[in-house]
């Protein structure tokens, strides 16, 4: 079987599934993808009863009970490393943007906003046509791919049977 049967089957994947992608993000109404507004949501409650500590403008303490969160909105940190690794608020940053009445999506990374995964799926994948459509430069339609060099198991051949428990 030619590898442009396998190539074909993949295009045609990619085709089916930024078609499917791209009608379920346009149905999406909200600013945030479904599975982080419902995230958020969940840390919104969680911080609900966090104490906050102004330190300055942009810095905050998050008592939680557990484990206290030091939050700096201007860098998009917090100690519990969370909201730094996941580009999105953990919990003890929600507590401190509430604090300081701001938007949680403002502190979101653009990869969890609908505007983008729209434009993400956005663009089609182009049918390459017929075979015999294509325009192959004679260099490269004579060559001939072949399989790599077939090198045998590494270490000592097994010479004797392993029988059966049985
Ligand atoms: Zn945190």
């Amino acid at each position: 079987m030619p590898i442009t049967v396998l190539i074909e089957f993949i295009k045609d994947m990619f085709q089916h599934w930024f078609h499917d992608w791209y009608e379920e993000a346009v149905k999406v109404t909200t600013p945030l993808n479904p599975w982080v507004a419902k995230l958020l949501s969940k840390r919104f409650n969680d911080a609900h009863h966090f104490v906050v500590k102004p330190i300055n403008r942009g810095e905050f303490k998050v008592k939680d009970g557990k484990m206290d969160g030091l939050v700096n909105l201007s860098k998009k940190t917090c100690s519990c490393c969370e909201f730094q690794t996941d580009l999105l608020s953990c919990s003890h940053a929600i507590a401190a943007i509430s604090k300081c009445n701001c938007e949680a999506i403002e502190f979101c990374a653009d990869y969890y906003k609908t505007t983008v995964l729209v434009e993400g799926y956005s663009r089609s994948i182009e049918p390459v046509g017929h075979p015999s459509e294509w325009d192959i430069p004679p260099h490269v339609k004579q060559i001939i791919v072949l399989p790599p060099p077939w090198q045998g198991q590494v270490g000592r051949l097994r010479r004797k049977r392993i029988p059966s428990t049985g």
